[in-house]
């Protein structure tokens, strides 16, 4: 094997000195991310990423995440904050992604910081992204050129105001509107633009919540309307007038709770996976407690994919590996808890089906999960019914809370007049949802995963109806 020598030498180059991905995460959609941002995203020991970065993207990666974004004051991270952290974490030879909104050079900064990287040495590739423009053209349909009608397009941004330009091109695109639509509608309107010109405002694009707004130069500049970021105003003729029934609208919004993601198929929904996990539920003492005393336990019962992600986290913090456990049987509930276990190079000793709350026992009794001693790695909200069920096979269970529900903490809540339908995977997450959230709009269908599950969502959420 010819390459074996060198990509060894190429890893201990990165050991020592560290390297650093610049890559675009595309628009919103997490399935826009190219395969080699994947690919890298996937190498990386460092994430950095920024505000308009869905978290459900970051997730899938194991790498330590760094959020770099503005949104939250406690956090206000400036540019030179982003350099600093970036050399640092280079320089103790990680590979480092820097995971940037759309595509890194466009109104990224992108270029700005590779240049202190060459400044210090640091090795760097850049991975490009799909620019918002292109998302929200797509998921529109609002072509940007087109044959007869625009033979030219210009990305331009809307802030600061004074900097406002108006080049000579068909189709204008301006990033950075929310506070400035006026100023460069005006602007346009100045450089001899007609009123009639179409207009789009795209609010969000390429996600669950994506909003358009249409209207002419003319209108729109009469018009007082808030625009909310990210939001993009595209100006030309090419404008269809079909762009508000486009084929993104028509996609129903299934928001999930749970790890059930995969039952929904892509092609014909937009899946809106609720993310409502934080670190901060560990009891430091029970978890080293546990983890000291691990041999006592013949079974890691692990019923969902957190709980394996939060129990490595841990485990890693304690200074063990995955060897630490060669005395203990894993097992998981459902598939979900499965791949995250062989994430970590671990095949589990039993995969147990995910199946009605109500059905356990048999499954359980079936598989021999009987007279076993128990760790059950969970969140705070401990699911009572498994608890229950492998109690009653004489296993002697301690839950070990490992992570709280709430709302993602860089997250905006859902805005659940963008949902279609909710889908809750079982009856924590039932609670969890209530939690964040106190009702449900009427117009949104709520589908359940089994009866106990739905006895769950009926006692919660519609108790009052009677
Ligand atoms: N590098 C990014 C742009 C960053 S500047 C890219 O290539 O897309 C931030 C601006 O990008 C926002 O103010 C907004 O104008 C635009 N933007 C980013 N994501 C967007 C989205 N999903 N919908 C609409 N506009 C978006």
């Amino acid at each position: 094997m010819t390459t074996a020598v060198p990509l060894h030498n190429e890893k201990a180059e990165i050991q020592s000195k560290g390297y650093v991905y610049i890559i675009g995460a595309g628009p919103g959609d997490p399935e826009l991310l190219t395969l080699k941002g994947e690919r890298v995203l996937c190498e990386a020991d460092v994430i950095l990423y920024d505000d308009l970065v869905s978290s459900e993207l970051v997730e899938r990666f194991h790498g330590l995440k760094i959020y770099t974004g503005k949104r939250k004051d406690n956090h206000h991270f400036e540019q030179d904050d982003i350099n600093e952290e970036l050399l640092r974490h280079a320089r103790q030879g990680k590979i480092v992604a820097r995971l940037k909104g759309g595509d890194p050079f466009v109104f990224g900064r992108g270029g700005e910081e590779i240049e202190v990287l060459r400044k210090h040495g640091i090795g760097y590739e850049i991975v490009p992204g799909i620019t918002a423009a292109y998302g929200a053209s797509a998921y529109s349909e609002i072509p940007l050129t087109m044959r007869k009608i625009s033979s030219s397009v210009a990305f331009c941004t809307g802030h600061p105001i004074n900097k406002i330009k108006v080049p000579d091109a068909d189709t204008l695109v301006y990033y950075m509107v929310a506070s400035s639509v006026h100023d460069v509608l005006d602007a346009v309107v100045n450089k001899g633009w007609n009123d009639d010109t179409k207009v789009a405002i795209v609010q969000n694009a390429t996600r669950y919540n994506q909003k358009i707004f249409t209207g002419t130069l003319g209108d729109l500049r009469k018009r007082e309307k808030a625009v909310y970021s990210p939001a993009l105003l595209i100006i030309g003729a090419n404008i269809n007038q079909f762009i508000e029934d486009n084929w993104y609208s028509k996609k129903k919004k299934v928001l999930i709770t749970g790890d059930d993601e995969v039952r929904f198929n892509r092609e014909k929904y937009i899946v809106v996976p609720l993310r409502t996990h934080r670190v901060d539920g560990a009891d430091q003492k029970m978890v080293e407690q546990c983890f000291c005393g691990i041999e006592e336990y013949s079974v890691l019962f692990f019923p969902n994919r957190l709980s394996v992600t939060y129990f490595f986290k841990y485990l890693h913090e304690y200074g063990k590996d995955v060897r630490y456990l060669s005395k203990n049987k894993l097992y998981t509930l459902g598939n979900a808890a499965a791949s995250e276990l062989q994430n970590y190079g671990v095949i589990p000793d039993l995969c147990l089906e995910a199946v009605s709350p109500s059905e356990h026992i048999d499954i359980f009794r079936n598989k021999g999960v009987e007279h076993e001693t128990m760790l059950l790695p969970c969140s705070t909200i401990i699911d009572e019914y498994l608890v229950k069920a492998l109690i009653a096979l004489k296993n002697k269970v301690t839950p070990l809370c490992l992570y709280s529900l709430a709302n993602h903490e860089q997250d905006e809540t859902i805005d659940l007049d963008f949902i279609d339908e909710i889908y809750f995977s079982s009856p924590t997450c039932v609670q969890n949802f209530k939690h964040c959230y106190q009702s449900i709009p009427e117009k949104i269908t709520v589908t359940t995963a089994n009866n106990t599950t739905e006895t769950a969502y009926r006692r919660v959420f519609r108790s009052a109806e009677g």
